[in-house]
């Protein structure tokens, strides 16, 4: 038993050792893919629930590594976070969004984009700084951006996001908390905090047709957001049912797979845009 004991151990062992040999191998593929740009980033459109009119999109990146298997943003955003690639690759999808809005934006010109934020770009002390630059650079209205950020990251240290939404929303940036109602101090947050925009995470809407307990949190947070004047967004939506609850409880934006998965930009423009005019 002892010894077998010992095989198991040294088993896991490289099994560990395999697992940090892919990790590494990871690592150094991301950061070429970012050095190289070698990073996509796609669009999910967002809706107005009443006019069902387009009013912009949420940039999700993508990862494509030559002659591999795609590697979803859930496995290389936490590695990128972890190995200090963040910064470098949440920079890029800024521009590379905010660039494609200002195209888009000849079109349509009340179009928003939706960005995500990590804790890590968030924490930093030239994150306005990096915004502005981008504004700036791309000539996008401070207005048609939004920031997406989750509750951990505001509740990191709440004087300094205090401070940033502050700083973001004199600037003209709406901040969008992303997830909502997913973190343990989802009130708080909205006490505390200056936010524009909830944006209710897809758990509460997937059951919401047949469960009463998530249909009564949804219709709450919607009441809640109605009260401090916030707009409120629908994440996940995949079946008429849940719009359908959605509409009965005025929910004012959605976004899911029954509209349309995150796209590409020039699927998203052919699909979304080619027949609108400003
Ligand atoms: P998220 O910000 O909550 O983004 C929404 C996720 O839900 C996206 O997954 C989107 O494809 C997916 N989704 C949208 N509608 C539906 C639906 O109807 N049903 C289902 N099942 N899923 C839906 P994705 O693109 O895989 O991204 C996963 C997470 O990775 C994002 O969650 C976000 O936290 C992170 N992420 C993606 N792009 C970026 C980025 O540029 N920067 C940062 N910091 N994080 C990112
Ligand atoms: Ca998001
Ligand atoms: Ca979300
Ligand atoms: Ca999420």
């Amino acid at each position: 038993a002892k010894q077998s004991g010992k095989n198991r151990y040294q088993l896991y062992n490289s099994e560990i050792c395999e697992i940090m040999r892919e990790k590494r191998a990871l690592v150094s593929e991301l950061r070429k893919a970012i050095q190289e740009e070698e990073l996509n980033v796609y669009y999910q459109p967002l809706f107005d629930l009443k006019s069902r009119e387009l009013i912009g999109a949420e940039a999700l990146v993508r990862w494509f590594p030559k002659g591999k298997d795609s590697v979803p943003p859930s496995v290389f955003i936490p590695i990128a976070e972890e190995y200090g690639l963040i910064d470098q690759l949440g920079y890029w999808v800024l521009r590379t969004a905010s660039e494609q809005l200002v195209s888009w934006q000849n079109t349509k010109q009340s179009l928003i984009m939706s960005v995500n934020v990590s804790y890590q770009q968030f924490g930093r002390s030239d994150f306005v700084e990096s915004v502005r630059n981008v504004l700036q650079m791309t000539k996008m209205p401070p207005h048609s951006l939004h920031l997406e950020i989750t509750e951990s990251t505001a509740l990191i240290n709440l004087a300094h996001t205090k401070h940033i939404l502050h700083q973001l929303q004199m600037s003209g940036v709406s901040i969008a908390m992303d997830d909502f109602g997913t973190g343990y101090s989802s009130l708080s947050c909205v006490k505390d905090l200056s936010i524009d925009k909830l944006k209710i995470d897809r758990s509460f809407i997937t059951n919401i047709s047949t469960d009463e307990r998530d249909a009564a949190i949804v219709k709450t947070i919607i009441a809640l957001s109605r009260n401090l004047r916030m707009k409120v967004l629908a994440e996940g939506v995949e079946l008429p049912e849940q719009l359908e609850k959605l509409a009965e409880f005025e929910c004012d934006e959605i976004q899911g797979y029954l509209f349309s998965r995150p796209l590409p930009a020039d699927q998203f423009e052919a699909l979304f845009l080619a027949s609108q005019s400003s």
